[in-house]
């Protein structure tokens, strides 16, 4: 069985023991675009033995520029990404487990998502998911590693819980809802999300083997620009609200939203937390004589007003061209309900 990783197993800090390591171990990646894709394939190819991956959206054309697991096929049928993603990478790997898990990542779910983790990977286009992920990353204590990319440029960190400067020490998190670039003002080339998933998977696979040599700075390149360079943190912040004072802000539900401008999109997500599962066959019934309505086994896709909606079983939504995150709410409101 180890003959299908013999390419990776002669590395000495790895060996037939790091190997074993990795079998039994469960990695859990949130978000799984132009980041998620590459560190899912090269996790479940590298034999760790159980990979979650959460996502909440569905794929669409303008994604295949950079997001390698998914094709033009993953489009036509409407997939959401995390099953798509399960589905190419059960036919990579069937000695593993990977599992697909269509959700929106958020303070009432993130813990039962992550519970099992031994290293948490973020794949998120936001910040406000990344201070949720440090804040169940020190209640749980398990080590994430965080990933940014837009534009042509690139960042990653490591987290060790309590060891190292944790998300928060770096970025106060009041600042979370300031506006930042999207993908869709900025763009984004593909080689700068792919070269920092691929630092991500490999402090992935330190964390969960062993080594001593996890990355401890800032690593930030512009692949454009020809930058590589490592800042070297200054410790744990003592004053950090969330490691150092126990803070637990965005996990608490603190600072939660119930819609979010979507990146890249022109779309806005609005939230449902607490919502019992959709039955789409009822809401169908309901809809039909308002607009147009379609659905499959994932996602209900309504049009009504000109403006299209898709609701997830979970009842959560995204109401498409539109940035009002008013309107958006209201949209839903006044078809969906509250
Ligand atoms: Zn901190």
């Amino acid at each position: 069985m180890f003959e299908r990783y013999s390419r990776q197993t002669v590395i000495t800090e790895i060996g037939i023991e790091g190997q074993k390591k990795l079998g039994n171990s469960c990695a859990a990646l949130i978000g799984c675009g132009a980041l998620g894709t590459v560190i899912a394939s090269a996790l479940v190819r590298a034999g760790v033995g159980k990979v979650k991956i959460v996502d909440r959206d569905f794929i669409e054309f303008h994604n295949l520029q950079r997001q390698i697991l998914f094709d033009e096929n993953d489009v036509r049928q409407n997939l959401p990404k995390a099953i798509a993603a399960e589905r190419h990478l059960m036919a990579v790997n069937s000695d593993i487990i990977v599992q697909g898990i269509v959700s929106d990542v958020n303070y009432t779910n993130i813990e039962n998502l992550v519970k099992d983790a031994n290293v948490i990977l973020d794949g998120t286009d936001n910040l406000e998911t990344r201070f949720l992920i440090n804040d169940v990353s020190l209640k749980l204590k398990i080590p994430w590693v965080y990933g940014g990319a837009i534009d042509t440029v690139g960042m990653t960190m490591t987290i060790i819980p309590y060891e190292t400067p944790c998300f928060r020490c770096i970025i106060p998190g009041e600042v979370y809802g300031a506006k930042g670039l999207t993908c869709e003002t900025a763009g984004v080339i593909s080689s700068a999300p792919w070269i920092t998933a691929s630092l991500q998977t490999a402090e992935a696979l330190k964390i969960l083997v062993g080594s001593e040599k996890i990355n401890r700075d800032l690593i930030d390149f512009d692949v454009w620009g020809n930058r590589f360079k490592r800042l070297k943190l200054s410790g744990r912040n003592s004053d950090c609200p969330a490691c150092g004072q126990g803070r637990l802000d965005f996990l608490d539900g603190r600072f939660t939203t119930r819609t979010t401008q979507l990146c890249g999109q022109n779309s806005v997500q609005v939230l449902a937390p607490g919502r019992q599962e959709i039955s789409f066959e009822n809401l169908a019934e309901r809809l039909r004589s308002a607009g147009k309505v379609e659905y499959n086994e994932f996602m209900f896709r309504f049009l009504a007003d000109s403006r299209e909606m898709i609701i997830f079983r979970d009842g959560r939504a995204i109401v498409k061209d539109t940035d009002d995150e008013v309107y958006a709410k209201a949209f839903y409101t006044k078809y969906v309900g509250t």
